[in-house]
């Protein structure tokens, strides 16, 4: 079975909230785990079904397996929680970045935040990384008080 590349994981998924894309947690939560469909997700979230698909496949490839990205993507959404946007959506559609006050193409605003905002991306991975370690230790914990309790 292949590994979970959670560093990867991670990192695109806050590369995407960063440059604008933060409904991408939301959308795949309710295409991946509730299994809404492709249509009535891409819709709500006015992207097109082929991007909608090309994110859950994104997700299910850094995951290891589709069965793992379901698993992953609840706790990805705990983890980037608060994290908001730099290159933000006007309500005319155009993308800009809040903190050069320039306008963006869409396509281009990761490209912006990694050349240009480098050091807030590396805070935002550094800070959903260690929540990830105080989730993945309190589990642990949890699973230590079921073996005990049963011993
Ligand atoms: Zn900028």
């Amino acid at each position: 079975m292949k590994q979970t590349d959670i560093k990867s994981l991670v990192n695109y998924v806050a590369l995407k909230i960063l440059g604008g894309s933060d409904y991408l947690i939301e959308a795949l939560e309710e295409y991946l785990v509730k299994g809404e469909g492709p249509a009535t997700v891409a819709y709500k979230y006015n992207i097109s079904k082929h991007q909608l698909r090309g994110y859950a496949q994104r997700i299910i490839e850094k995951s290891g397996s589709e069965g793992k990205a379901k698993k992953l993507v609840p706790i990805l959404k705990a983890i980037s929680e608060g994290i908001t946007p730099i290159v933000k959506k006007e309500n005319d559609g155009s993308y800009e970045c809040s903190l050069c006050n320039i306008i963006i193409a869409k396509e281009d605003s990761e490209e912006h935040i990694r050349k240009y905002h480098k050091e807030i991306l590396n805070e935002n991975i550094n800070i959903m990384m260690q929540r990830l370690e105080k989730i993945k230790k309190d589990l642990q914990q949890n699973k230590a008080v079921i073996f005990t309790s049963a011993s």
